[in-house]
């Protein structure tokens, strides 16, 4: 059984998928932002022990990690690209910014991106399915390495005319689409001037920029790319997708509710991915205490006949 998906926000007309290609400068920095936050992330562990990390470095990484993780949950996927709920320009413009605080990309070749995934969903055009190369213990060893980074370093890009009309066509968002660059830099300084501030030391400001700043960029990299490998590749599949979407219980908290990827792929205008009973959703949470604060409206929540209709019959 077909259910609706991403692609119905985009016009029926014949527009090519891709369109252009990154340039070398683009490719360089594309390389740059995913590999030195990584080796923060591994230099991080032998430097945990002993010195260099505190509760001001953990209570900030915690802090932006947070607040761009939903940045990217709430804003750039639930709303952006799936129109989840309606949000007040206020609100709208927090989400972009926040979500765009993540380096995860600018924010319309992220939702172009997203909504071709979900177009083409683990078929040929999907820009990063693990199962494009086959179903052997290595194609899928290759497939995993493609789905989770290695897919980012490709040239063509998602066509934005195609699949982002509506991003294109608001001045609010080309600014903060523009404002990337400047975002990244707030994004890494940020957490190193409250360190300062808060500990008054150049040592302060140091530990700061690197626990919450590369090293929650890594971590929020991995949880996000997880998204895309580990989540279309294991877990329970309990509700019918086209694709091979699936429930990662593991990665819910960290992932703040992605992780119920099989659920978001059967209904994925749905504002909650965790449907069922337990299944921890802080995202959704969240965008519940915005509709009390009258900030987002129409929220589209799960409706039980559409979650009856598209379980599976049989168990998993
Ligand atoms: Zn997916
Ligand atoms: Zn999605």
């Amino acid at each position: 059984m077909s259910t609706r998906i991403a692609s119905d926000l985009s016009p029926a007309a014949p527009q090519p998928m891709v369109a252009g290609e990154k340039t070398t400068t683009e490719m360089f920095l594309v390389k740059l932002f995913a590999v030195v936050p990584a080796l923060a992330l591994a230099a991080a562990v032998p430097l945990a022990w002993g010195w260099g990390l505190g509760w001001v470095d953990l209570g900030l990484a915690a802090f932006f990690y947070t607040l761009t993780c939903l940045g990217v949950t709430i804003g750039f996927h639930r709303y952006f690209t799936h129109g989840a709920f309606k949000a007040t320009r206020g609100l709208r413009i927090a989400l972009a910014v926040t979500g765009s605080m993540a380096m995860q990309g600018p924010i319309i070749g992220w939702v172009a991106d997203h909504r071709r995934h979900h177009a083409y969903a683990d078929r040929e055009g999907d820009p990063h399915s693990p199962w494009l190369f086959g179903t052997s213990a290595r194609a899928l060893a290759k497939g995993f390495w493609h789905a989770h980074l290695g897919w980012l370093f490709q040239r063509e890009q998602t066509n934005a005319a195609r699949f982002t009309p509506d991003l294109l066509a608001d001045a609010d968002i080309q600014r903060v689409n523009r404002w990337f660059p400047a975002l990244t830099v707030v994004t890494l300084l940020a957490p190193a001037l409250a360190g300062g501030l808060i500990t008054w030391s150049w040592w302060g400001a140091a530990t700061g920029f690197f626990w919450a700043g590369l090293v929650r960029v890594a971590v929020l990299h991995h949880v996000t790319w997880s998204v895309n490998s580990i989540c279309h590749l294991i877990g329970d599949r309990p509700f019918t997708a086209r694709d091979k979407s699936a429930n990662f219980w593991p990665l819910a908290i960290l992932s703040m509710g992605e992780s119920w990827h099989n659920s978001h792929h059967a209904d994925p205008t749905c504002a909650r991915h965790g449907v069922r009973r337990g299944q921890v959703d802080v995202s959704a949470r969240l965008i519940r205490v915005f509709e009390k604060l009258g900030w987002a409206t129409g929220v589209r929540w799960p409706r039980p006949e559409r979650l009856a209709r598209n379980l599976k019959t049989t168990a998993p």
